[in-house]
């Protein structure tokens, strides 16, 4: 179990964390949100060890995480980080960069483990190509295979889809954390992307202005947002008196109602139209099945 403890840090005076506490179990899947610059990624490098802590504490089992001071080399090896800017060999292959920290004394166990990882991160047709030959997105995911090759028991990962297309992103997704949670190696993923949480977290952490403003399931912050900023995160929402945070698809256009507003625009959004339409003198986000005409007054009901 990796336990963070009451840790507060700042780079200079200002502080970029403040006493920020919480646990992750053997396996668990843990997401880090918030927005650009909550100091997500400072979070998970103090985890990784990359600073000393001058308040509070972190552990992996009985084991403290020391930072450079007590440490020559950052890091340990139960505990891997695929950082934003992945720094992989560039003049070596896919399969190369993959299995550079396994042993050469098991020539056969470290060319199926290179296979295996290469097909978690669905790169088979480049397992030959030099690094420096790949895209973006390719090389985030030799570097994520890079970090399981020695199969950690717990894997930092800084926005580790960011760079991905979204053609793949999705089925790449799956992959990693079914393997994740195959091999019961814990993770935890800071991200701003919805979809890298929603179905693969078991627990959220909101940071926002250097502290954890709410930690529970998916689940339980999306049907129960208590702030807009986590609202933000999931959908688009309203908030609406009497009845609070309203997401866009809990708000119905019926046939007549005491709520009426005029419609201003409305935006195509895949399986819906999110109609932006004029309530109040404000504007509110209602998502409908068709796209409404500018100026069509509608009634509308809430959904509690
Ligand atoms: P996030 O990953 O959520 O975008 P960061 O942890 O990168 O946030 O940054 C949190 C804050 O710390 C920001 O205000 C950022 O400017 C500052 N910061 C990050 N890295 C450094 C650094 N090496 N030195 C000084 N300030 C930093
Ligand atoms: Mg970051």
């Amino acid at each position: 179990m990796l336990q963070v403890k009451n840790v507060t840090f700042g780079y200079s005076k200002t502080k970029v964390l403040k006493a920020i506490d919480f646990k992750v179990k053997a396996g668990e899947n843990l997401a880090i949100i918030g927005e650009s610059g909550s100091g997500k990624s400072t979070l998970l490098k103090l985890i990784y060890g990359e600073y000393d802590l001058k308040q509070g504490n972190i552990f992996w089992k009985d084991e403290e995480i020391l930072g450079p001071k007590y440490n020559l080399v950052v890091g340990y090896d139960f505990m891997k980080y695929v950082t934003q800017e992945f720094d992989l060999m560039p003049f070596t292959t896919v399969a190369e960069n993959i299995g550079k920290f396994l042993s050469n004394f098991y020539p056969v166990e470290k060319q199926e483990r290179t296979k295996e990882l290469i097909e978690v991160v669905e790169l088979e047709a480049f397992a030959n190509t030099k690094v420096k030959l790949l895209s973006g997105g390719q090389k985030q995911r030799v570097a994520i295979a890079r970090a399981l090759a020695k199969q950690p028991e717990i894997l930092l990962l800084d926005e580790p889809f960011s760079h991905i297309d979204n053609f793949q992103k999705q089925g790449l997704r799956r992959n990693v954390f079914n393997y994740l949670k195959a091999k019961n190696i814990a993770c935890i993923v800071a991200t701003h992307d919805r979809n890298d949480v929603l179905g693969f977290a078991d627990q959220i952490i909101v940071l926002n202005e250097s502290e954890i403003i709410a930690k529970d399931t998916p689940q339980n912050l999306y049907k129960n947002p208590k702030l807009p900023l986590i609202a933000s995160f999931f959908s688009e929402f309203n908030v609406i008196e009497p009845y609070g945070i309203v997401y866009a698809h809990h708000i119905k256009i019926v046939d007549k109602s005491d709520l009426k507003a005029v419609v201003k625009r409305s935006y195509f959004n895949g399986n819906s139209w999110l109609v932006e339409a004029i309530y109040n003198s404000g504007s509110i986000i209602v998502e409908h099945h068709i796209e409404l005409e500018k100026e069509k007054l509608i009634c509308l009901k809430v959904l509690t």
